[in-house]
């Protein structure tokens, strides 16, 4: 998430304190990075975790649930139970090049944990969408999620050359 202040383009707003901060669908790259890092790193093994190491590991369940049972009613239901206890004002916004205009805006002293962060951040980024062409990386030895045509396979060109070597190695063995 941002920690800026919003402007028009951000979907989604919170404040925290009287600030105002904005985030949208670009932040899934980071939310998918995120989920990456826990798995590259194997966050979930490690003794001590920090505040970030936690946000990794919270996007990696999301997104490893979403990618191996689909988003059912029952992934659903877990998002609100989680989350539906954040209260959103009304809030009429100032515009310089129109007419005013009403936001929804969270409370963000009420997300105040990294796993109620992520929670909050992927129900928002479900909601519009940008989870629609998430994958895993076939490559075994990758399997990092990613965002690619309904088509693909493979995080990388060069994940796609491996895994086709190590299908022909196989085939030549056999
Ligand atoms: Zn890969």
């Amino acid at each position: 998430m941002k920690k800026t202040l919003h402007s028009q383009n951000d979907q989604f707003l919170l404040s925290s304190k009287g600030q105002l901060i904005g985030w949208g669908a670009s932040d899934v790259k980071n939310l998918i990075a995120n989920a990456n890092r826990a798995k590259t790193e194997s966050l979930n093994s490690k003794e001590r975790i920090t505040i970030r190491d936690a946000e990794c590991i919270f996007a990696y369940e999301w997104l490893d649930t979403f990618v191996a049972q689909g988003v059912k009613e029952d992934v659903i239901k877990k998002l609100n139970s989680r989350i539906a206890h954040v209260r959103y004002h009304h809030v009429l916004m100032h515009s310089a090049r129109g007419m005013p205009y009403w936001r929804h805006v969270a409370n963000a002293d009420q997300i105040d944990d990294p796993e109620l962060a992520v929670t909050y951040g992927v129900a928002h980024l479900l909601a519009i969408g940008s989870f629609v062409n998430l994958k895993r990386c076939r490559m075994r030895s990758c399997q990092n999620f990613f965002i690619g045509r309904p088509d693909s396979k493979w995080c990388s060109k060069s994940c796609g050359s491996k895994y086709r070597v190590s299908q022909k190695r196989k085939r030549d063995r056999s």
